[in-house]
């Protein structure tokens, strides 16, 4: 539930919950669909626990569909949830702010109290935690997935997904050498028996191993699943861009319809298209080709690391079922896969 002040549209919402309630039956149903997810989303939701507690239980009799709840947070005021709230939660996304994690070569206090809401959360509820990062061009993306590492149950990362970026030369050569460094740690640990939950290694090396079929549709939903409605009702397919024509699908009263958003044939020509699903289907409407080719060079950079450590891979997915099994594991389609 989107309330952006900066698009004109209202703080609250201004529908009736019976309208999405309908809206949701409606689309699950055409869909012949049994899962929904929700996700709270902001601004930040958690301002309005009140309207997330109505929405949940507007919810509560569903028969014909199962959902999970997804709050997507920037963890603030995560320790003030009710606990009905934090009982109904299957996952929080907490987007954390890199600027604030250290202080003077430091942990912060920000990221100490976020751990310590976290912690105390898990003690009483069963959710899980992904943490979300986006990599800046002052971002050390391998300082950062050390920090989390504890207090998360799974790590995920986006390459600053703005149409420009200042320095982007120097943003790309950080970015590769910190993409190295974090690969190399991570299969160093896989290699003595530990499996960390970095998500975009995770979905790069199930697509490989698995050898899946190239994706007729992008991996984030866009144009295809994702659903973001806005305050007054009216409904987009990207969570960056609620206020844009380009991207807007209909309402919740007269129903929704996926126009032009089809995957592109720059991706269906793409040989990498099993590992990244398109990244993002906002940016190959909105953006230039050539920071369409900057995000590529980033990905691609990413893929070949895998690719070429795949038979080491392939040895300790033989040897170890945990592995197997964070391969296997459902919390990867929550997120867009490819940063
Ligand atoms: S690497 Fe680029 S062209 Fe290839 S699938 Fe990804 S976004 Fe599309």
């Amino acid at each position: 539930m989107l309330s952006k002040e900066q698009t004109g549209m209202p703080l609250s919402i201004q529908y009736p919950l019976r309208d999405l309630r309908q809206f949701v039956d409606k689309v699950q149903k055409e869909n012949n669909d049994k899962f929904a997810t929700i996700c709270f989303f902001g601004g930040e939701p958690t301002l309005n626990y009140e309207k997330i507690e109505a929405i949940i239980t507007s919810f509560d009799k569903v028969k014909a569909y199962e959902i999970n709840f997804i709050l997507h947070t920037n963890g603030l005021l995560l320790s003030k949830i009710s606990d009905k709230i934090a009982d109904k939660i299957d996952v929080v996304f907490l987007s954390l702010n890199y600027d604030k994690l250290l202080c003077g070569g430091r942990i912060s206090n920000y990221y100490l109290d976020i751990s310590k809401s976290l912690n105390a959360i898990k003690q009483k509820h069963k959710m899980s935690v992904i943490g979300r990062l986006t990599i800046t061009s002052e971002t050390s993306l391998t300082t950062a997935c050390l920090l989390m590492e504890n207090a998360f149950d799974y790590i995920y990362w986006q390459i600053d997904n703005r149409e420009q970026v200042d320095k982007i030369a120097e943003y790309k050569v950080v970015y590769k050498s910190e993409i190295a460094s974090l690969f190399d740690y991570w299969i160093s640990n896989l290699r003595c028996g530990k499996v960390l939950n970095y998500i975009p290694f995770l979905s790069i090396v199930k697509n490989l191993a698995d050898n899946i079929p190239a994706p007729k549709n992008y991996f984030c939903g866009y144009g295809f699943y994702s659903i973001f409605i806005q305050t007054d009702g009216s409904c987009y397919t990207c969570c960056e861009a609620v206020e844009s024509s380009k991207h807007k699908i209909g309402d919740i009263r007269g129903g929704i319809k996926f126009l032009d958003m089809d995957i592109t044939n720059k991706c269906l020509n793409c040989l990498y298209l099993k590992l990244c699903g398109g990244r993002c289907g906002r940016m190959h409407k909105d953006f230039s080709q050539e920071r369409i080719t900057d995000f590529c060079e980033l990905n691609i950079y990413t893929f070949k690391l895998i690719i070429d450590a795949l038979p080491q891979l392939q040895q300790i997915l033989n040897s170890n079922p945990a592995f197997r099994k964070a391969l296997d594991d459902y919390h990867i389609d929550y997120t867009e896969q490819t940063p």
